[in-house]
């Protein structure tokens, strides 16, 4: 029986033409597609991905977060539900695998499982999670379901209250049925997703499939630098209190300090603005808005409090001032051991290399740490490209992902 279950495939052919004909739904013209949650091309992908469960035989499902999925009840009478996933929204003007090619294989998991008529320990989901790209929220969908969204969170989303709002009423949803979209714990038996890299990391070591250990955490800040106004010309080098000094000499240290003490986490100030902001004025405000990220706790912890501390010290060094505002944060998500271990097997099986890989980018997974066991794989990115329509995996890599994600689902749990 075991070795029954080793040698089964996923249908390469069926998956390639359902991820080009889902391609097509938002296609720029140059490879990407355009599919941001709730616009019209969004709501055509989630329509045809209905038709095509419907078509094939698979129960479909849909809740109050917009969630579509097909399911397979292929376990023992009230066993829990393996969801396998991603999702079919894009950021705007994006690649056509990140997401789809997770939902598109899921799907093709479940039609292989089918036709194949196998009994599981646990039955079989495959999932189209809403809004994993944060144009209205974030990890929306998958937080709805595992009952993280709140409705304060709902009322000042990033995206703004006003494109929420008219994007739930265009998919016919509201505030109340995103909340009334948890689930029940026990019902959850796991969740696995195939996702691209999104990097460099497997091309650059010719490694087949990326198994992911650790979602990491990102923290953000903005930073207000004060100083003083002055006439630019007047005054002397030494007087100065110029705010723009000592973000700047903020920005370069940051670097400093992650190259050398924190080689697993990244920092980035993605914004500067000097106020007032004119030629012949020294800045009297710099404000900086600061995102890192890391791994694991401990590391985040310790980078937290080195980068303020940092800021502390060059503020002080040019005379300044230093506020800090906490923006928010995301805690690192460690995958689970038991999923780690089923991708694992599963590569053995399909003689496929493998390594442990931290995804620097947030991922759905994330919201169910702590929820049920929950596990991700990557598979190559060329170039690392990605929120691009340069975006390309090989094909090959494509079916050795899905066939991962089969192999581990029959494992499971
Ligand atoms: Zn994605």
């Amino acid at each position: 029986m075991a070795s029954n279950l080793d040698h089964l495939r996923i249908d390469p052919d069926r998956m390639l033409a359902a991820f080009n004909e889902l391609s097509q739904i938002g296609a720029t013209g140059d490879g990407g597609v355009d599919r941001p949650t709730f616009s019209e091309a969004h709501l055509a992908a989630r329509k045809w991905f209905r038709d095509q469960i419907e078509k094939t035989g698979l129960e479909f499902h849909t809740d109050g977060a917009g969630n579509h999925s097909a399911s397979l009840p292929c376990g023992p009478k009230a066993s829990p539900t393996l969801l396998l996933g991603s999702h079919l929204d894009s950021v705007p003007k994006g690649g056509r695998f990140d997401g789809a090619l997770g939902v598109m294989a899921a799907f093709e998991v479940l039609r292989t499982v089918k036709d194949a008529g196998l009994k599981l320990k646990v039955n079989l989901e495959a999932i189209d999670f809403t809004d994993e790209e944060g144009t209205l929220v974030g990890l929306l969908g998958s937080g709805a379901l595992t009952g993280r969204i709140d409705r304060d969170l709902l009322l000042s989303p990033r995206g703004g209250r006003q494109s929420l709002e008219e994007g739930l009423r265009r998919a016919v949803l509201s505030d109340d049925s995103v909340l009334a979209a948890a689930r029940q714990k026990n019902t959850l038996a796991g969740y696995l997703e195939l996702h691209i890299e999104q990097g460099k990391r497997l091309e650059r070591t010719g490694i087949n499939i990326g198994i992911v250990s650790a979602i990491v955490g990102i923290s953000s800040y903005r930073l207000t630098f004060t100083g003083r106004a002055d006439h630019a010309g007047t005054t002397t080098m030494q007087d100065r209190l110029d705010a723009s000094q000592g973000a700047s000499a903020f920005i370069l240290s940051a670097r400093e300090i992650v190259i050398k003490e924190f080689p697993d986490c990244v920092v980035n100030i993605g914004k500067m603005e000097l106020i007032p902001g004119a030629f012949n004025i020294i800045p009297a405000r710099a404000e900086l808005w600061l995102e890192f990220r890391g791994p694991n706790e401990k590391e985040f912890t310790r980078l937290d409090t080195a980068l303020i501390e940092c800021a502390r010290n060059e503020a002080r060094r040019f005379g300044l001032e230093l506020k800090t505002d906490f923006l928010g944060k995301h805690s690192p998500t460690p995958m689970s051991a038991g999923p780690q271990k089923a991708f694992m097997d599963a590569c053995d099986t399909l003689r496929l290399t493998h390594t442990p890989l931290v995804s620097g980018a947030g991922h759905d997974g994330q919201s169910f740490a702590d929820i049920c066991p929950v596990g991700m794989i990557f598979v190559p990115s060329v170039e690392g490209a990605s929120h691009a329509p340069r975006e390309f995996t090989e094909w090959e890599d494509c079916v050795n992902g899905a066939n991962v994600l089969l192999q581990a689902a029959l494992r499971f749990p």
